[in-house]
């Protein structure tokens, strides 16, 4: 654990410094979030001495800081009770490959991978494993989301792309924890050609972060290039395209491989603590009923390999851009006129690595789940000019699509309804409560114009280039964040919004 006292006094000079909010008077109506207010914040939180928001680093001091004090200059206010106020300490455990080594005999012949071609992480210190029968498993899940093979014992082989047959089915890290928990000993990810294997090898290939709370994975796992993979399985008598067509079947089964493998790993185990920060708004008039703002302050950090000229990932639009609106959204709700229900913001940590932070807030929630009428997440927001349509990601339910419409319309937004957004329904925090009941929307004109995500997702996504910049275009996430004002006043307004 780092510099935890250094977060307490932040906390604590955040409380202090905090003038009573001014709120008795109604204003006349919240002032236009600009595009300057929100580009004041992503210069701060995507600079360089933020060293990308990893988790357990001084850039989430430094993240902690800035958030607590503008939320705390907003008028919100630390969750009453709460043991360690505006934050909530998620206990993590971080595994780094310190070195390890993979043999693959096929056919009784010694086969070669190229070494970079494989990253393997140990679950515990020191792993040695023997002779590891190998089985190809496709997706690793039929079309109802069970194991689709036999792994006990077992090498599996899985792909990192989401299963083409069915759009509710387990991502990746989901399908390997379900072999894991099927009895595997090793299991290898396939790695997508959607990511580059070098970024991919860098960040997710050499350090596994889970919650100290989950379940161990396999006792050896890792990925390999598509290369090394096509290799191996060329090798063991097998062309890999038609595997991994035949792959896209629901009902597939996995393909036995003429291969042992010799595992050896070493590992370095750390356990840490990160912090979702939480805050509240109270009511006026609160009726039980709760609004919860969410976005994650993390992303990457140090994410290019040692010797690159830019070894950052700032994550300026993923997810500055969506903090810098609830900031802005804090302060016209803080400051304006007082609603009704209480209303919550959390900022959550570990997004990046699986939504860990909103899953770890949806087992231990600062509000009962069951009083959250609804929750807005706010991610990769700095995507579209302004114009842009609304897409909502979790729209379904005509009584929240109506809110939505109503504030949308009055601002002059046009919807976009064509369902388009929901491909990314998984990959946002939302998930994390919606999967315990909380209605979740993702609410804005950056998943309307999938040309213009597509070209993010492709270019600057997950990489140092995703930095602040003029270059960013931020009339669309002004808009949404004036969007996100009206939907908080109107969700939290007992008059309009019944508080299902
Ligand atoms: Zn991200």
């Amino acid at each position: 654990m780092r510099h935890s006292s250094f977060r307490a006094a932040i906390a604590a000079v955040a409380l202090l410094s905090v003038t009573p909010a001014v709120s008795a008077a109604p204003t006349k109506g919240d002032a236009p979030v600009t595009e300057a207010d929100l580009a004041a914040h992503m210069k701060i939180l995507a600079g360089d001495a933020f060293e990308g928001r990893a988790p357990g680093t001084e850039g989430e001091d430094r993240t902690i800081a800035y958030i607590v004090g503008e939320w705390a200059k907003a008028g919100l206010e630390a969750v009453p009770g709460s043991a360690t106020p505006w934050l909530q300490p998620v206990p993590f455990v971080e595994t780094q490959a310190l070195g390890g080594t993979a043999k693959f005999t096929v056919q009784g012949r010694n086969l070669a991978l190229a070494n970079d071609g494989i990253v393997l992480t140990g679950r515990d210190a020191s792993v040695s494993l023997v002779g590891v029968p190998a089985v190809f498993v496709g997706y690793g899940v039929d079309g109802a989301g069970q194991v689709n093979a036999d792994v006990k014992g077992k090498l599996a082989i899985m792909m990192f792309d989401n299963a083409p047959f069915g759009d509710k089915l387990p991502r990746y890290r989901e399908r390997r924890q379900l072999l894991a928990d099927a009895g595997a000993s090793a299991v290898l990810v396939i790695a997508t050609d959607a990511v580059p294997w070098d970024a991919l090898r860098e960040s997710v290939g050499s350090k596994v972060m889970r919650l100290a709370s989950a379940k161990s994975g396999a006792p050896v796992s890792g990925f390999l290039s598509p290369e090394a993979a096509d290799a191996l399985l060329k090798a063991s008598g097998q062309d890999g395209a038609a595997l991994r067509e035949a792959a896209k079947s629901p009902d597939y089964k996995g393909a036995t491989l003429p291969v042992t493998v010799d595992f050896t790993a070493q590992s370095a185990i750390r356990p840490f603590a990160s912090h979702n920060i939480v805050a509240k708004l109270p009511g006026a008039k609160p009726d039980g009923k709760a609004i919860l703002f969410l976005g994650h302050w993390d992303h990457l950090g140090i994410c290019a390999p040692e010797g690159e000229a830019d070894r950052i990932c700032n994550g300026a639009v993923d997810n500055a851009s969506g903090i810098a609106v609830l900031i802005e959204v804090a302060k016209r709700l803080g400051r304006g006129a007082r609603p009704d229900r209480d209303i919550y913001f959390l900022a959550t940590t570990a997004e990046e690595k699986g939504l860990l932070g909103a899953h770890y807030f949806a087992d231990h929630p600062a509000v009962p789940l069951s009083d959250i009428t609804v929750a807005l997440n706010v991610d990769t927001i700095a995507i579209s000019p302004r114009g842009t349509p609304v897409a909502t990601i979790g729209r379904g339910k005509p009584a929240y699509d109506a809110v939505v419409r109503e504030a949308a319309t009055k601002l002059g937004r046009t919807l976009d309804d064509d369902g388009e957004a929901d491909a990314f329904i998984q990959r946002q925090d939302g998930w994390a409560l919606g999967a315990k009941g909380v209605t979740s929307l993702m609410v804005g004109g950056s998943f309307s114009d999938m040309k213009l995500l597509e070209a993010f997702l492709g270019s600057d996504y997950h990489r140092p280039a995703d930095e602040f910049s003029d270059k960013i275009p931020l009339g669309g996430a002004a808009e949404d964040a004036d969007l996100h004002v009206a939907l908080g006043r109107a969700f939290a307004d007992t008059k309009r919004w019944p508080g299902k």
